[in-house]
C-alpha cells in the first residue's frame, strides 16, 4: 500500500471546444513539476475507437505515438513537449478501450449473476484505472483531461466517475475551462459560463476554480459575476488569454498566482517556488522580433489542415529557439508542385529548408518527389520524415542511381524496381487498427555521419508509423553512389537513416522514424537541430 494519499487534478471544459483545455492541462502540469512534483497526465477521449490510429488526420489532426506503440490524440503531443517526459499507453482512456474492456470481462464471464451496468461497472473501471496510473507510476499528482465538453453525450459516465473520485479523495481538485467572450470592446458575457457551470453542477460537481478563455482581459466585474453565480472563490477566477506562443501560458498563469489554490487543496507546500528560469529564456528566443528569419516549405498533403503537422510545427520552433532564429513556414501544396505552371509560382528556390513529411496513399506523391529533386540539385537544405525518407530514397534512385521507374510498392504494384517495400512482417495483416510498426525502435548511427554528430550517440531510439521500408536489395547500389545509410536497426537492418553526401549535394537527411514527435521545448530534436542550422546558414549565404 502507497503511503501517501493520493492527488489528483479533473480539468473539464466547458461551452465550446478548441479552447485549449490540452495546453492548460500541460501548462498546470509543467508549474507543479518546476516545484519539483512528478505529474502524470491522463486524456480520456469519448470516442468509440480504439485508438485514433485509424483516422483521418483531415478530421482529427495529427496522430500522436508514443513509445510503446500507442497511437494517441495531439494533446499527447502538448503533454511531452510541455512536461519533457514519455508517456505510455496508460494515459490514455477512450470510450473505445473501456468498452472493449467492459465487454472482454463480461464474455469471460467475470460479472456472473450481474447486469452489467455504467454505474457501478463503469465508473469503477475508470476509478481503478486512474488510481493505478498513480500507484503503478509512483506520482505525486495525476491530471485528467477530459475530452470534449461538458453536456455531451460520450463523457457523461466519465464525469460521473471523476465525481465519485472527487468525493472520496481530499486531496483533489476540480477546473472548470470556460471561455468568456466580448461583444464589443469592455463587454464580456458571463451567461455562457453561469449556464455551462450550473450544468456541471447538476452533475454534482462544483468546481473549484474557473479558468477562463476570452477575447480580452477579464474585468473585475466579470470575475465578480463568475464568482458569486458559480459559487467559486473571487480568487480562483482566473484569465486564459490569447499567447503569443503557447509555451508562454505556464508563465502567464504562474503570475496569477494559480498554485496558490491548487497547492492548498491538494495539500503541497504552499511556499515551493517555481523554476521557472530556463524555460522563460526559450520563451524569451521564440518571442524575441529581432532575430533572422528562416523560410521553410513543409510539402504535404494536409496542408490546409495545420493540426495534421503539428509535432513538425512545433519541433521547428524548439529548435529554431534554440539555433535563435524565426521561421517563417509555408505549408505548399504537394499536388500543384506536378504543374509546372504552378511550381514556378512556388518558386522553392526562395526557401532556406524544404520538409516532405509524413504520409499515406499516391495523391501528391510525384510533386513531393519534385520538390526533393529540387533540394538536391540546388543544395537547399532538405528532412525527409517518413514517408519523406522514402521519397528521398526514390527520387535518388531515379536520378542519381539510374532506375529510372524505381517507385514505392504502395504507389505502384508493378515497378521494376521497388527501392520501398512493404515490410515482411506486415505481409500478412488485414486488420488496420494499431498494426502498422508503432512506437520506438533503435537505430545504430555510423559514425561520424550528420546524425551520428546531431545526436552524439550510437544508438538512438525514436518513434515509429509506417508500413513500407527501404528494399534492402537496393542498398549496395545506394551506397556505391555515394547515398549515406547513416542509420540501421540493429536486429533486421531496416534503414533507419539516410543522408545525402553533403559535399554534393548540400544538407540532405531523411529519417524512417517520426523524429518530430520526441521533441521537446527544452530538447530539440537533434536533427531538427543540424536542419536549423543548414537553412540558417544557407540564409546567410544568400544575404551577402
Ligand atoms: N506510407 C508509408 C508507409 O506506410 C509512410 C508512412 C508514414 O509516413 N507515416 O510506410
Amino acid at each position: 500500500m502507497p503511503k501517501k494519499s493520493p492527488k489528483y487534478i479533473f480539468i473539464t471544459g466547458s461551452i465550446m471546444s478548441g479552447l485549449g483545455k490540452g495546453i492548460l492541462a500541460a501548462s498546470l502540469s509543467k508549474l507543479l513539476q518546476m516545484r519539483g512534483y512528478s505529474v502524470i497526465p491522463i486524456k480520456f477521449d469519448g470516442y468509440l475507437n480504439v485508438d485514433c490510429g485509424t483516422m483521418n488526420p483531415f478530421r482529427h489532426g495529427e496522430v500522436f505515438v508514443l513509445d510503446d506503440g500507442t497511437e494517441v490524440d495531439m494533446d499527447f503531443g502538448t503533454y511531452e513537449r510541455f512536461l519533457n517526459i514519455s508517456l505510455d499507453t496508460s494515459s490514455s482512456i477512450t470510450g473505445g478501450k473501456l468498452f472493449q474492456k467492459i465487454i472482454t470481462k463480461e464474455r469471460r464471464g467475470d460479472y456472473l449473476g450481474r447486469d452489467v451496468q455504467f454505474i457501478p461497472h463503469l465508473a469503477n473501471e475508470i476509478k481503478s484505472w486512474i488510481r493505478g496510473v498513480w500507484e503503478s507510476k509512483d506520482a505525486d499528482i495525476v491530471l485528467v483531461e477530459v475530452g470534449g465538453t461538458v453536456g455531451d453525450f460520450e463523457n457523461g459516465y466519465f464525469i460521473e466517475a471523476l465525481r465519485q473520485m472527487y468525493y472520496e479523495n481530499p486531496e483533489s481538485i476540480f477546473i472548470q475551462l470556460t471561455y468568456v467572450p466580448s461583444l464589443s470592446p469592455g463587454e464580456q458575457k458571463t451567461k455562457p459560463t453561469q449556464h455551462a457551470n450550473r450544468l456541471l453542477q447538476s452533475m454534482g460537481i462544483k468546481p473549484d476554480m474557473i479558468v477562463c478563455r476570452e477575447d480580452e482581459k477579464l474585468s473585475k466585474e466579470a470575475k465578480e459575476k463568475i464568482s458569486m453565480y458559480c459559487n467559486v472563490p473571487f480568487e480562483n477566477v482566473f484569465d486564459d488569454p490569447l499567447v503569443d506562443t503557447v509555451y508562454e501560458l505556464p508563465l502567464v498563469l504562474e503570475k496569477q498566482n494559480i498554485y496558490l489554490p491548487i497547492a492548498e487543496k491538494l495539500k503541497l507546500d504552499k511556499h515551493k517556488d517555481a523554476n521557472v528560469k530556463d524555460w522563460k529564456k526559450i520563451v524569451d528566443n521564440i518571442k524575441s522580433s529581432s532575430k533572422d528569419l528562416v523560410r521553410i516549405a513543409v510539402v504535404g498533403k494536409y496542408t490546409a489542415v495545420k493540426d495534421a503537422y503539428v509535432s513538425i510545427k512545433e519541433a521547428l520552433i524548439h529548435s529554431s529557439a534554440d539555433q535563435k532564429v524565426g521561421v517563417i513556414l509555408d505549408w505548399v501544396e504537394a499536388a500543384d508542385l506536378e504543374d509546372s505552371e504552378k511550381s514556378k509560382k512556388i518558386n522553392l528556390e526562395k526557401y532556406d529548408g524544404i520538409i516532405v513529411p509524413g504520409g499515406f496513399g499516391k495523391r501528391g506523391i510525384e510533386g513531393k518527389i519534385n520538390a526533393i529533386k529540387f533540394a538536391r540539385e540546388n543544395k537547399i537544405p532538405y528532412l525527409g520524415l517518413c514517408l519523406g525518407m522514402q521519397l528521398m530514397v526514390i527520387e535518388y534512385a531515379r536520378n542519381v542511381c539510374g532506375l529510372k521507374n524505381a517507385n514505392s510498392a504502395e504507389f505502384d504494384k508493378n515497378t521494376p524496381d521497388p527501392v520501398i517495400y512493404i515490410l515482411p512482417e506486415q505481409m500478412q495483416i488485414t486488420e488496420k487498427g494499431g498494426t502498422m510498426r508503432l512506437g520506438a525502435y533503435d537505430a545504430d548511427l555510423k559514425k561520424d555521419t550528420v546524425s551520428h554528430k546531431a545526436y552524439n550517440e550510437r544508438v538512438i531510439s525514436e518513434r515509429h508509423r509506417h508500413r513500407y521500408e527501404v528494399n534492402p536489395d537496393y542498398i549496395r547500389k545506394f551506397e556505391e553512389n555515394s547515398l549515406v545509410i547513416s542509420g540501421v536497426h540493429p536486429k533486421n537492418n531496416i534503414v533507419e537513416i539516410v543522408e545525402w553526401s553533403k559535399d554534393k549535394f548540400g544538407f540532405g537527411v531523411a529519417t524512417q522514424a517520426h523524429i518530430e514527435l520526441k521533441s521537446r521545448l527544452e530538447k530539440p530534436a537533434p536533427i531538427f537541430v543540424e536542419f536549423m542550422k543548414a537553412a540558417k546558414e544557407r540564409l546567410s549565404s544568400r544575404s551577402l
